[in-house]
């Protein structure tokens, strides 16, 4: 028995889930995975977290899609719509490719040509390779021939970005995660990494053996906060006071870096001025944390030889994400704790590729290397770099996610979206105020879903592509250090399933383009000679190495894993302050609906649960649509634990179980937004950052009420 455990071959590749980008080596008997075990990346050595060594079997679940779909012609879209994926044959009929490709490329080339080039819009997805991401900007830009093309970056880090390339000139970190082994102090803010970070959460945590300080910021009680030297608790919704209130004590106390401030930024008067009202003693109020702790935390961190600081998603999605972003940058540049080991600003991707797709031009104002649409240098070096007529780019930005899902059912100023191409992305789950976004879904003339699974998105095809696993593909992906990797491919599509890249380009040679990319390294070839920050990478050097850092800008650079050590990459080399000032949030509690809403994540579920609801040991582990809630406000409630409970906020419902869990704060509630069947981003607010268009997942106003059905 113990030899048919032996695998067959083993074939080493990266973990599919967050941004840590581990490496792993999955071990494969009879085209089956049959386990996965660690290997020595640069940013797990050998480590994996749950998701890493168990979430496998999704790829060999009896629900992948393995024909081509087209929806029947008596089968109408209906926003209420959901497909048990057992009837799927009920709404939708089997098709060959050669049917579905022209059937897929047809209508949108019908629409293109009737409606305008800006008639049609395609999401990507941060799940992809480097390659597919590139490819699919490209298809986007030169067949549909308009700028609207996103992706889930939209949704989780779009504001740090817009602070980052405004303050510092680039949206990536600025310091790999283990450099926290060299930073004294080290800030943890609107992030968790234990559950959405976990390896990279273990590197903080060996930190902290060796005696850093961590200090935790955030209205939630993670586990990390349990090692903190300082948990800051502070009431949702106040980042920008209290992070004023900590730079307002750091000039004060002239705790600040003069020579750094001078030689290397801009605009420090304008911030100085901002927060001289902005006393610890009159925010406190606000932000729930006394004035001699904001007092002590602010000395700690500029006083420490190194510092660094980690934000995730509680940072960035709000309406002032990018404010909430703009304060964390200017703390680093007046303190001076950026451009050096063990100090910087590190936004924790979410996504496996998150990075690597908006650095392949996943996004509707740049082009690949954030080289911007608006700019006509730019359109002139793409036009000569894809072979275009000059004057085929379009110049002016696209729509972002939340706005193409508006643009489908009112007319925008840029015209009406009728026509859509999603490569696995599941927006029926994932964005905001999902009622009208399903209602945005149902309503386009014409939508070619790319995935793996029926997802929620898919129900609302017309045309279904069945795609490739990430164990049965290779490509290179980007991690949060800016790590190239390789993923390789392990086993064979199920079916008649196709590699996405094969897909993207059928597509694209029936919208008229003579593209020819045999092999996945052809497309990686072209993406280095248009993207400066990896110029200096060849595939050959990714297969034998198996990760390089960007920027490496010729074939001898290494990559830098810090950056930013003489100069910025903006236009007078100086970094850039910018000052923000009280924002609140869009919608805020009230007697109608008297809790917060927090959404977010679980360990062991990946984002939509499309994946992890598939694998049999992370969906044994958290079966059960559940909302955490603070013990005593279940109490004050007169629900106990387990109950079922019904959320409702002005735009929606769902019904849930509820869980004591008093990390949340009393007055909010936190739900994972992986469950179908209690979708929470039925109640999520779609009101957007004006920089970043990010919604506010992470704040809008609910009701609890007990009982409802799930
Ligand atoms: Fe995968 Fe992230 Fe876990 Fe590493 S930490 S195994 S990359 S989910």
């Amino acid at each position: 028995a113990k030899a048919q455990q032996l695998p067959d071959k083993k074939v080493d590749s990266l973990c599919p889930y967050c941004g840590v980008g581990c490496q792993l080596t999955y071990h494969i008997k009879d085209q089956q995975i049959i386990a996965v075990e660690g290997r020595d990346g640069p940013a797990n050595h050998a480590r994996l977290c749950v998701k890493g060594r168990y979430g496998f079997d999704y790829a060999h679940h009896p629900q992948r899609l393995t024909v081509p779909l087209i929806r029947r012609s008596d089968a109408p879209k209906r926003a209420d719509l959901e497909i048990d994926p057992a009837n799927i044959m009920q709404v939708f009929r089997e098709a060959s490719w050669e049917e579905a490709l022209n059937f897929a490329a047809g209508k949108l080339v019908t629409l293109r040509d009737q409606h305008g080039k800006r008639s049609l819009a395609g999401f990507g997805s941060a799940k992809g390779s480097n390659e597919e991401a590139y490819l699919f900007q490209k298809l986007v830009r030169v067949g549909f021939g308009s700028n609207n093309v996103d992706h889930c970056t939209r949704l989780c880090h779009a504001s740090s970005v817009a602070a980052l390339l405004e303050g510092l000139g680039s949206g990536g970190v600025s310091n790999p995660v283990m450099d926290v082994a060299l930073a004294e102090v080290i800030i943890v803010i609107g992030a968790n990494p234990g559950v959405n970070h976990p390896v990279g959460a273990s590197w903080i945590k060996n930190a902290i053996k060796q005696g850093s300080k961590l200090i935790v910021c955030d209205p939630r009680r993670s586990g990390l906060a349990r090692q903190a030297h300082r948990f800051l608790q502070f009431t949702p919704d106040t980042d920008v006071a209290l992070l004023n209130a900590m730079m307002h004590v750091i000039i004060e106390e002239d705790l600040i870096d003069h020579a750094f401030i001078e030689q290397r930024t801009s605009g420090f008067e304008a911030i100085r001025q901002n927060v001289l009202s902005y006393t610890p003693e009159l925010m406190a109020p606000l932000c729930g944390i006394d004035a001699g702790t904001i007092r002590e935390v602010a000395r700690l961190y500029a006083s420490a030889r190194t510092a660094m600081i980690f934000w995730g998603m509680g940072v960035s999605q709000h309406i002032h994400g990018t404010d909430n972003v703009r304060c964390l940058i200017a703390l680093a540049l007046m303190t001076g704790q950026i451009g050096r080991p063990g100090t910087g600003l590190h936004p924790l991707r979410g996504q496996n590729n998150v990075q690597g797709a908006s650095d392949a031009g996943l996004i509707p104002m740049m082009f690949p290397d954030y080289q911007r649409v608006a700019d006509p240098a730019n359109i002139t070096k793409f036009e000569q770099a894809w072979q275009l007529a000059p004057g085929t780019l379009d110049t002016q930005p696209g729509l972002t996610v939340v706005e193409i899902m508006h643009a489908i059912v009112q007319d925008e100023p840029q015209g009406k979206i009728r026509g859509m191409y999603i490569m696995g992305e599941n927006p029926a789950m994932s964005d905001p105020d999902v009622n009208q976004a399903r209602a945005s879904l149902a309503a386009l003339e014409h939508l070619v879903v790319q995935d793996i699974f029926l997802t929620e998105t898919a129900c609302f095809a017309d045309v279904i592509l069945p795609a490739s696993a990430f164990p049965e593909k290779t490509g290179s992906f980007t991690n949060t250090d800016r790590t190239i990797q390789l993923g390789r491919q392990a086993i064979e599509p199920p079916g008649a399933a196709r590699q996405d890249l094969w897909i993207i380009q059928q597509i694209a040679a029936r919208m008229g383009l003579a593209w020819n990319y045999p092999q996945v390294s052809d497309v990686f070839e072209e993406m280095r000679h248009t993207m400066p920050d990896i110029a200096g990478i060849s595939w050959q050097r990714l297969e034998r190495d198996g990760a390089v850092t960007y920027p490496c800008l010729h074939e001898e650079d290494a990559g830098e894993a810090v950056v930013f050590t003489s100069h910025f990459p903006t236009k007078d080399g100086r970094a850039r302050f910018v000052a923000a000032g009280l924002i609140p949030a869009n919608e805020k509690p009230d007697a109608n609906y008297p809790m917060v809403l927090i959404t977010g994540r679980q360990l062991e579920h990946w984002h939509t649960g499309s994946m992890t609801r598939r694998t049999a040991v992370l969906d044994t582990l958290e079966p059960d649509p559940v909302a955490l809630i603070h013990a005593d406000d279940l109490l004050a409630l007169q629900i106990a634990p387990g109950d079922i409970i019904t959320l409702t906020s002005r735009r929606g419902e769902v019904s849930l179980y509820a869980r004591a869990d008093n990390s949340s704060p009393r007055g909010s509630v936190f739900v994972p937004f992986c469950y179908y069947e209690a979708a929470i981003n039925k109640l999520t607010n779609s009101a957007l950052d004006p920089y970043g268009k990010i919604p506010e997942f992470k704040y809008c106003a609910v009701k609890i009420v007990a009982g409802g059905e799930i």
